[in-house]
């Protein structure tokens, strides 16, 4: 919290200025937030009944926010409903496949799946539960489609610089070395069809929390539309799915988190029915030393944080894509992530590659009209579209 708010400050001063005043976000959350179509955040509707409908008129529909706790971070499950009580426990349900993702896929705890397959996968081939196969079979795919940039190995880097809890730290060069020799999806054994995994060594480690987020939010969307739900927006920190639209539009109104102050939001995109969007920043976790700041997406081909880009956004067909996309767009740098999202016609994708003074936007081109700088951000960002 100290480092962050220490970055933070940095970037105001190297700008020599504090940034204009923007639009503050209500809530804080990680990469992309909802700026429209939300009426006030309702809370759990249920705990506050409303008056007996039958004197009153019809409500009218609108977005009701559903929070939750989960990841180690924040939810919401977003209706659109005239009824917030009858809505409540498909909401609970969706918040409940949020729980079971995370008892899956957690690298925070030693109970979940992938902890247990981390324990003992080197031993020999190991029979992997369901929902966790699905994510390590898109893992591998996605490590050979991003030319090695995704790469679920980078977990001892991860570790090491102390992104999966423990102190954050700049590690010396010889633990630096030792952790690397042990990244590599090349080590990684799976097959789709028996759902069996072996690592090819011992301390060879996944980790799905570049791609988990994804799937928990379009599990979470798929209980919804089976609840019967038909509008809505789940949103688990940046991550997002929209079911339908809110009431008063035939879109939702998305805000891009600044790269440079994670209170504002520095543009908006159109988000239509049945698509994702998640955004990986660099302000989400770094470890700042030596004037530099080095973020939490290491890069598998160099073993460092990857450099040339503070922020992408992706938008997919579903919340998987996205958050899978998103991470190695990221490594790929400025250069190969735009050539790698143009090659992709599922991926959409805005880059933030820092300037000196003013970062530029790389906007791709089928999003031209969908996407807006806010007014206040004009002069700290330029937008070139590609
Ligand atoms: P995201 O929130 O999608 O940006 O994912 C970031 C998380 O993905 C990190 O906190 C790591 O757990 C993991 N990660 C970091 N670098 C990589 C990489 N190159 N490939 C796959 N996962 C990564
Ligand atoms: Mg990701």
């Amino acid at each position: 919290m100290v480092q962050r708010a220490a970055w933070w400050k940095r970037a105001v001063v190297r700008r020599g200025a504090r940034r204009p005043a923007g639009p503050a976000l209500a809530v804080l959350l990680a990469g992309a937030l909802v700026v429209a179509g939300l009426g006030a955040r309702d809370g759990v509707a249920e705990q506050n009944p409303g008056p007996d409908r039958a004197d009153t008129p019809a409500a009218a529909r609108r977005s009701v926010v559903y929070p939750t706790r989960t990841m180690g971070t924040y939810a919401d499950v977003i209706i659109v409903t005239d009824d917030s009580a009858a809505t409540a426990p498909a909401a609970r349900r969706a918040h409940a496949v949020f729980s079971r993702l995370d008892s899956l896929m957690s690298n925070w705890t030693s109970t979940s799946e992938v902890a247990r397959l981390n324990r003992v996968a080197a031993q020999g081939p190991t029979t992997v539960q369901p929902e966790v196969a699905k994510v390590i079979e898109v893992s591998m795919r996605l490590w050979r489609e991003s030319e090695g940039a995704f790469d679920i190995t980078v977990e001892p880097l991860v570790r090491l610089w102390g992104f999966l809890g423990g102190p954050k730290r700049v590690p010396a060069e010889a633990e630096m070395k030792a952790a690397f020799q042990l990244v590599g999806a090349q080590r990684v054994h799976f097959d789709a069809d028996t759902r069996t995994l072996r690592f090819d060594q011992e301390g060879v480690k996944i980790d799905l929390g570049g791609i988990a987020k994804g799937y928990a939010v379009d599990e979470a969307a798929r209980s919804l539309k089976a609840d019967g739900v038909t509008d809505a927006l789940v949103d688990l920190t940046g991550n997002m799915f929209a079911l339908g639209h809110p009431a008063d539009s035939d879109h939702w109104r998305i805000g891009i988190r600044d790269p440079r102050d994670r209170m504002r939001y520095f543009a908006r995109v159109h988000l239509d029915p049945g698509q994702g969007i998640s955004t990986s920043g660099k302000y989400e976790q770094f470890v700042a030393q030596g004037g530099r700041t080095y973020g939490h997406i290491i890069d598998p081909r160099t073993g460092w944080p990857a450099e040339g880009l503070i922020s992408v956004t992706v938008i997919a067909p579903t919340a998987l894509d996205c958050d899978a996309w998103d991470t190695p767009l990221f490594v790929l740098g400025p250069v190969d992530a735009r050539r790698k999202a143009k090659e992709r016609e599922d991926v959409a994708a805005v880059l933030v590659q820092p300037g000196a003074g003013v970062d530029t936007v790389w906007v791709e081109a089928p999003l031209k009209d969908r996407f807006t700088l806010e007014p206040a951000a004009r002069q700290l960002f330029c937008v070139k579209f590609f």
